[in-house]
């Protein structure tokens, strides 16, 4: 252990597979938030809607009560990009949300965030969504054991880059995970790769590009959740939790673990 490793929590096999049940509550969560988007429905109700699945299915809201935060769910719309309070917002055609949860299965967390247009956006907001979720995959996807934490940043970064002018958050990054909903190490979206604690069984990270048409400032409304751009553009927001195992990276809140789309990226799948 050197001291880039302080704080980070080594889950045992037993615990990530408990993990993997709140992944699995926060996956099929996400799933069910999807199919309930439609003109006409506050964020409110989608908030419901995530509640009533989450305790149903025998877990506990993450980010209820979290800091005061009101709400099972983030609902963060058009140019919100993390952490808006879920409420009478009404979502409109050409509208887009980014929905962020976490559940509590026996003190383990799961954590994993998506981007939902409703009904037609314009062209350039759903390339950015596009762009998003591929870089959260490509972070993901440069994970090794034996590797470092920004090979993860890197690999955000540069899928990002690659794919035209877009803004990259850097006040708000991922994070590990395990009987808190955030711990050590950060994982930025950004940076050279080869830097940070080092990739090892038991580890479980949070990987969380956030995105935006425009540039990388932010502000915090005064409501002191929902975080905006500065400059007004739509941002976009995808996140996973996943862990390494010697086989490979298991997405601990995708519902077939990642296996699609690791595959699909020429890499190992590491889950059960
Ligand atoms: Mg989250
Ligand atoms: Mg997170």
């Amino acid at each position: 252990m050197s001291f880039l490793d302080r704080g980070i929590e080594i889950k045992s096999p037993e615990q990530i597979a408990t993990m993997r049940r709140a992944g699995l509550v926060v996956g099929e969560t996400l799933e069910l938030l999807r199919s309930s988007v439609r003109p006409g429905i506050t964020t409110g109700e989608l908030d419901a809607i995530a509640e009533d699945n989450i305790r149903s299915s025998g877990a506990t809201p993450s980010f209820k009560g979290y800091h005061g935060f009101p709400g099972s769910i983030c609902a963060s719309v058009n140019d919100e990009v993390v952490h808006g309070i879920p409420g009478s917002r009404v979502l409109n055609e050409g509208d887009v949300i980014s929905i962020d949860c976490g559940a509590i299965v026996d003190g383990w967390h799961g954590d994993a965030a998506t981007t939902v247009a409703i009904g037609e956006v314009p062209a350039e907001v759903a390339e950015l969504m596009r762009v998003t979720e591929e870089a959260m995959w490509r972070g993901i996807a440069a994970a090794r054991l034996g590797g470092r934490v920004t090979d993860i940043s890197h690999a955000v970064e540069s899928h990002v880059r690659s794919q035209g002018r877009f803004g990259i958050l850097e006040d708000y990054v991922g994070h590990g995970i395990g009987s808190q909903m955030h711990q050590p190490p950060n994982v930025p979206n950004f940076g050279r790769a080869g830097k940070g604690p080092k990739l090892v069984e038991g580890l479980a990270l949070a990987v969380e590009p956030m995105i935006t048409l425009g540039g990388k400032e932010t502000v915090v409304l005064e409501d002191d959740w929902t975080v905006i751009t500065a400059d007004g553009s739509w941002a976009a927001h995808y996140e996973n939790t996943f862990t390494l195992t010697p086989r490979g990276a298991w997405v601990l809140t995708a519902l077939d673990g990642g296996e699609a789309a690791l595959t699909a990226l020429g890499v190992p799948f590491g889950g059960r």
